[in-house]
Parts: C-alpha cells; structure tokens; sequence
C-alpha cells in the first residue's frame, strides 16, 4: 500500500487537471476511473469561451475556431461577434494526460468506487472499490461527474438530481466554418439547438433541454429539428450515430468540503447553469481545489481546504446565480416563438455586442 496524499475519483474533466496540477505542486496522487479507456466519450466535441492558454493546452486541441456567434429565433437572428473555440475533447484529455508528472500521479482504471470510509470523528479514512478493495490517503477527491458517487452520500449534492441531456449528430455543414450557430423557439421546446463547425465541412448539431417532459423524445426531436426549414440550409444528415451525455441540474451549490473531502467538477453541479459550458468553470474549479489542498498538506490543517470554497464564491457565485435564474426563465422563452423572437429584439439587438459575449460565455460580472 502506497501512501498517498490525494486519491480522486474520477479522471475526466475535473480528475485530470487537478492531477495535473498536484503533479506539479509534488504532491502523492492516485487517480482512478472505472473506465478502461480514459479517451473514449460518450461526445467529442465542445465549445468553450476559454484562453486554451490560460490552462496549459496547446492550438492541437482545437477542432474550429469560430468568430461569430448565430443566434436563431423563428423569425430574427443576431450576430455576435467573439473569438471561441470547437475543441477536440479526445485531445483535450490527450494533452492532460500526458501533461501528467508520472512521478507523483499514478493511474488506476476498471476501478468502480462504490464508497468512502469514515472514522467515529468523522474524518474520512479510505474508499472502497466494488471488489471491496480499499485506497487510503490524507485527502480524497470526488471528481466523479454527475454519478457523484461519493459528493451525493455525503450530502453535498442532492440524491436524486434531475439531469438536462443533450443529443448530437456529426453531420455534414453547408454554413460558414466560423459561424457557430445557438437556435431558440417553440420547436426547441424548453431547450435550446447548436451547431458547431468542425473541420473538412462536417459539424456537430445538437439539442439539450432541462425540461423533464421531452427526455424520452429527445432523438425524434432532434431529427425533426434537422428536418426543419433554418436548419436544413446549414446541415446534412448522413448517419445516424447519436452522441450525447447529461448535465446535472441542481441550485447553485457551495459547499464543496467536508472534512479531508474535496469535491471538483459536475459532482457538485459546477458546470455554468445558462450556458452549459463545463471545461472552462471545471479547469479553474480545480485549479482552485489544488492550491487549498497543497496548503491543507504543507500546513497539515484541514482549514486550508476551504480557500477552495471561499475563492470559488469569490469569483462564481453571482454569476451562478444569474445564470440560474437566466436558465429557467430560458424554458420559458423558448417554449414560445413569441417570447424568443422578443428575446432576440430587445435582450440581444439592444444590447452591446460586448454583453451578449458576456452572457453567451457564463460571464455576468
Ligand atoms: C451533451 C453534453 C454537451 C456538453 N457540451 C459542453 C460544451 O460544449 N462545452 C463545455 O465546456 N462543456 C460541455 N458539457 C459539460 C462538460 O462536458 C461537463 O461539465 C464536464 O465534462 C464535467 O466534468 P467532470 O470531470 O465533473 O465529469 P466527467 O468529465 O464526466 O468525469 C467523470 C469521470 O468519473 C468517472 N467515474 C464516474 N463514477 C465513477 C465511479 N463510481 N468510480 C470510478 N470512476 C467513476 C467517469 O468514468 C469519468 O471518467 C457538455 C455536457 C454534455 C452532457
């Protein structure tokens, strides 16, 4: 038995880049997924409004680089203009992977965590897999995604949380290669559509709804929207592999520590309410949790764990909460071609095009 600093669970998003960073703070980590291919998704592509270079990536993750954002109600679109990228997510998760200092992070895949073990005091003490083996260390992590394996248990996030799906198709695209487009209306029913252009003339179309009524028909709405008039003079369907995953759907949450627990990542609902953009806020998310976890380790307090929630708070919090309260009157407004194309007129062509970036990014401040 090793003796570890930090052991996570989880190396996706989250897993991977505070790896990377304990890696370079020198601190003992173990990271372990039940994936026996830490490169295969159930999507692979994303848009992100993140500096590539403010987290260490190199331009080779970049699938398309976009300069023009197509907002689409029924009858209005609007331009906006801001540089954002269609990342690669395999090579994303190539380039942390590989970023990682083997001196200090070890890598355990197939390895299902099914639980955390914790003393009369309430410290955590190690967790256990589903061949009941154990993984001890000073500090643990939950970077598990939506299933929060370890964050539901611990009540940090709730049990039963609701999930907003998305679907997506790569299709053939007959628009502009640097025009992503976002599709609002009656038609989206309480979800809203994108398109994002990839390289070679192919794009990703996708639909994503936090309305709990549409989950069961979310492939046969996504078909019909291809098959509609807006969509149809930009994409081609030419198969029908279906891609797509769920985010959670939850109140803003704070709390993220608990005892020597650390949770980063869709585990505790980080991901951005209103725009659905995961990497950017998750990267500087665990960015954050390293800094409070090599200070808990070098001071040997725990206290020094909750810098990570104070400076989360700090930069997040009101964003969050503008973003929530923006996501649900969004299920309003796109239930209603007449509340979107309203939307359109007096939320996006009144306003600078420096704020609809802004909003269009998850950055309210
Ligand atoms: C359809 C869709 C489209 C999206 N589009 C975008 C986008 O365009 N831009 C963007 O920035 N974000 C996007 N996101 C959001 C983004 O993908 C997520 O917010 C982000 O990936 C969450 O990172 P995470 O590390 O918390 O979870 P994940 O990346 O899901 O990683 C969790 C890891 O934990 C492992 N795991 C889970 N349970 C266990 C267990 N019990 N034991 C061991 N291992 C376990 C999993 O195998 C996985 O590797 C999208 C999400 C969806 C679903």
């Amino acid at each position: 038995m090793k003796n570890y600093d930090v052991v996570i669970v989880g190396a996706g998003t989250a897993g991977l880049m505070l790896a990377r960073e304990l890696g370079k703070l020198k601190h003992k980590t173990l990271i372990l997924d039940r994936k026996s291919n830490l490169l295969e998704f159930s999507f692979n592509t994303l848009g992100s409004f993140m500096k590539i270079e403010d987290f260490g990536l190199s331009e080779n993750v970049i699938a398309q680089k976009i300069d023009t954002a197509v907002m689409h109600s029924k009858s209005f679109k609007h331009y906006i203009k801001g540089n954002t990228f269609i990342l690669d997510k395999k090579l994303v998760h190539e380039e942390l992977l590989n970023a990682l200092d083997d001196e200090y992070i070890t890598i355990q895949l197939n390895t299902l965590i099914k639980k955390i073990n914790k003393n009369t005091d309430g410290k955590y003490t190690s967790i256990e897999d589903s061949k009941g083996n154990s993984f001890e260390a000073k500090i643990f992590v939950d970077a598990s995604g939506t299933s929060g394996v370890i964050s539901k248990e611990e009540g940090l996030r709730e049990k039963n949380v609701e999930l907003g799906p998305g679907v997506e198709y790569n299709v053939q695209y007959l628009g502009k290669p640097n025009e992503a487009h976002l599709f609002f209306g009656k038609e989206f029913k309480g979800g809203y559509g994108w398109i994002f252009p990839l390289k070679n003339q192919r794009a990703i179309i996708g639909f994503g709804t936090v309305n709990q009524n549409m989950f069961k028909n979310l492939k046969n709405t996504l078909n019909e929207i291809i098959e509609s008039p807006r969509v149809k003079k930009l994409v081609v369907k030419d198969n029908n592999l279906v891609e797509g995953g769920s985010l959670p759907i939850t109140p803003v949450l704070t709390k993220f520590v608990k005892e020597n627990l650390v949770c980063v990542g869709d585990s505790v609902s980080q991901v951005n309410p209103i725009v659905g953009e995961g990497y950017k806020f998750i990267f500087e998310a665990a960015i954050m949790a390293s800094k409070a976890i090599s200070k808990s380790l070098h001071t040997g307090s725990l206290d020094g764990l909750f810098d990570y929630e104070k400076v989360w708070e700090k930069r997040f919090l009101a964003n969050y909460e503008r973003s929530k309260i923006a996501q649900q009157r969004m299920v309003k407004l796109t239930n209603s071609d007449f509340l979107s194309d309203l939307a359109m007129l007096i939320l996006l062509k009144l306003r600078p095009n420096h704020k609809n970036v802004n909003s269009l990014s998850g950055e309210y401040q």
